[in-house]
């Protein structure tokens, strides 16, 4: 296949020549719908991209999963320049790389978890205009290399996404972000687009400001999600009302938990009580994430318990309940996660589990998330001593680091020290990545005629043939290729097609850059003695004040029962309505006085039970006799009420919801 520069419309790999004689201009919606097959946009996608395609400063508010990528991938596709996209986390770049190579996009990245040559050669295929979409981290904007780049391209269109970033007022603000208000500086002419999910109007205003952005044109989505009812169970069982819970829904469902240990405890446990569940946390090996993300997404599995690291990424339309068996510490964080529930706009329930004790835990994380000040320096000294870093050298250094590893050897709490990295890094002094799982990447560098005329063995044609089928750029550039899954094509385990990778490399046949999954430290500035680290205010004392203030407004949330929750998690995100969910357990309970009398225990549970009842499904109420087996003749006579009330519907034996909408 040769390799060659992009046309004007058609920027794919694809080899059917009969598309790449006819070059017709694509407009956004026959773009959307040949590399992703999607018919329609989303709301607001089209606005946002419309107003790019015209030239126009951009800021798009949309919730998490509302489809923000596309609004720069769509126009990077049609723009005849390069799109340059600012993405804050490794993770996501990854995510957004693999997709698009899916897709044939040509797409690259620029992160601290490359190599020199990995680097090198993105910068050359920019160069070249062989990319259409550019990931950066922020911190490489600001750099020589970066800009005398810039300045050999032509470049379309900047986009910031995770934009509240740049904003000190934002919840997840970066020092990194400051810097780039350069590119205004130095490309007054390109458009910016400036993406995030939350952000309230005074960060939107800051963004806006600090970009430098002129006459910008702002679209945004109501956080809104009339289909998943926003629920609380204060008990003291949490367990039990999650077996409650679990029993009396169906469909696709997330547990979150705080602990990696609790997801496999829950996971066990579940599995007894005859539930199909996995557990799932950063700590996994890639193979097993990969092969329990797919049994879930799939439907294979029912319920996944996670920590928070199972989310990112993944794109499961049909989610019906997500439980929180911790509470998140901020509703940011807590609207992402529950937001995962529904997104196909069918009804799904999101609930969190809070017991007495969960007010105190919650207050306590500010400390866990800052640490005093000398905990912090001791921290550096000990990393710089344990990695043998000299003093006043270590800049651009590159280290694998276990944490953990470390924590046992110096008697360190780990939870502290993880902070004090977080603060390390936001003040600039070293880097700490992990979660990080970069897949490995090959490029054969033979041409295909001389392919055929060598000797291969029945598993290493196999090996061969799959990554020909499935990685149709792998003649001309590096691509990811993913072990497993060309493992499990040819049967064996991954670890073999490894070393036919690592024997195709000695002899020459291919590039090949191993997959890497070790956590690692890069110093960002040389060391320098702990007791004159510089903290900057903005980044502890500013910062541990907006914490305090956002666990409060989640404690508010969870403990508060004397309005709509919905209205109340709105607000907080800047959405000042007037009108009651209604769907929420303090709006429900506001409908439902006058009950006839069943015992308070069994009439919680009840309530549970409904929440629960799978939205358009019919339910056998003779199928409750066993979870009620004293005092079912009161559940039913609460029932015939609830059926009288115009709660629910009854057919026979036969009882359910009677849709509001
Ligand atoms: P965000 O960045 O806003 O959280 P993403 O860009 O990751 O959301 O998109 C979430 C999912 O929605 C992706 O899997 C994407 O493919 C899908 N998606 C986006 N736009 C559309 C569309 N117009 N039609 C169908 N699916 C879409
Ligand atoms: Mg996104």
């Amino acid at each position: 296949m040769t390799d060659e520069p992009y046309g004007f419309y058609d920027f794919s790999d694809s080899t059917d020549s009969s598309e790449a004689c006819e070059p017709a201009p694509l407009s956004a919606t026959d773009t959307l719908k040949r590399y992703w097959g999607y018919d329609n946009f989303r709301p607001m996608q089209a606005e946002i991209i419309a107003s790019v395609l015209a030239g126009h400063d951009t800021v798009g508010l949309l919730p998490t999963g509302g489809g923000k990528s596309i609004t720069f991938q769509v126009p990077a596709l049609m723009l005849q320049g390069l799109t340059v996209v600012v993405t804050p986390l490794i993770s996501l770049m990854k995510d957004q790389l693999d997709n698009l190579q899916r897709r044939n996009v040509k797409a690259a990245c620029l992160h601290s978890g490359m190599t020199r040559s990995e680097t090198d050669y993105a910068y050359e295929r920019c160069r070249q205009g062989r990319i259409k979409l550019l990931y950066v981290a922020p911190e490489r904007i600001c750099t020589d290399r970066f800009m005398a780049m810039l300045d050999t391209v032509d470049t379309s269109l900047f986009v910031i996404d995770e934009a509240h970033c740049i904003s000190q007022w934002g919840y997840d603000f970066r020092p990194s972000y400051m810097g780039l208000d350069t590119l205004r500086e130095h490309y007054p002419t390109v458009p910016l687009l400036a993406l995030t999910a939350s952000a309230t109007p005074e960060v939107v205003d800051d963004i806006a400001l600090r970009l430098g952005m002129k006459n910008e044109k702002r679209f945004s989505l109501s956080f809104t999600r009339d289909n998943i009812s926003f629920l609380v169970r204060h008990t003291e069982d949490k367990y039990g009302k999650l077996l409650d819970i679990l029993r009396a829904t169906t469909g696709s469902a997330i547990v979150y938990t705080r602990s990696r240990r609790r997801t496999s405890d829950l996971a066990s446990l579940l599995a007894r009580e005859g539930f199909s569940a996995l557990h799932y946390h950063a700590g996994l090996e890639p193979h097993e994430k990969a092969s329990k993300q797919d049994s879930w997404q799939s439907g294979d599995t029912r319920i996944m318990v996670a920590t928070t690291a199972f989310g990112m990424g993944i794109d499961k339309p049909d989610v019906r309940l997500v439980v929180h068996y911790d509470i998140p510490t901020t509703l940011e964080e807590y609207y992402q996660e529950a937001g995962r529930a529904g997104r196909d706009g069918l009804p799904s329930v999101a609930v969190v589990l809070a017991s007495e004790r969960d007010k105190a835990t919650l207050a306590r994380r500010v400390a866990t998330a800052f640490p005093d000040k000398e905990f912090i320096r001791r921290t550096y000294d000990e990393i710089c001593r344990f990695l043998e870093v000299p003093m006043g050298e270590g800049f651009s250094a590159i280290f694998d680091f276990k944490p953990s590893v470390m924590c046992a050897r110096y008697h360190m709490p780990e939870a502290q020290v993880m902070s004090a990295l977080g603060i390390l890094a936001r003040s600039e002094y070293i880097d700490y990545v992990d979660e990080l799982d970069i897949e490995a990447q090959a490029m054969i560098t033979v041409p295909r005629d001389a392919l055929y005329g060598l000797e291969f063995s029945p598993l290493e044609d196999a090996v061969l043939n799959y990554m020909l089928r499935h990685y149709p750029g792998i003649f001309s550039e590096l691509v990811f290729v993913n072990e497993s899954h060309i493992a499990a094509d040819c049967g064996v385990v991954p670890q073999k097609v490894y070393e036919i990778l690592c024997k195709w490399r000695r002899e020459h046949l291919i590039s090949f850059i191993p997959r890497r999954c070790t956590p690692y430290v890069v110093f960002t500035a040389n060391r320098v003695p702990g007791a004159k680290l510089l903290i900057p205010h903005e980044i502890y004392e500013d910062r541990r004040e907006a914490l305090r203030r956002r666990i409060a407004a989640m404690s508010d949330y969870v403990f508060a029962d004397a309005s709509c929750r919905v209205r109340r998690m709105l607000a907080y995100f800047g959405e000042n309505g007037n009108v009651d969910c209604g769907k929420c357990d303090v709006c429900r309970a506001r409908r439902s006085v006058a009950r006839p009398f069943v015992a308070k225990e069994f009439e919680k549970r009840l309530d549970t039970f409904f929440d629960m009842i799978a939205p358009q499904t019919w339910l056998d109420t003779r199928s409750l006799r066993p979870y009620y087996p004293s005092t079912f003749d009161a559940v039913a006579a609460h029932i015939a009420h609830m059926v009288h009330s115009g709660i629910l519907l009854a057919d026979g034996h036969m009882i359910s919801k009677v849709n509001k909408s």
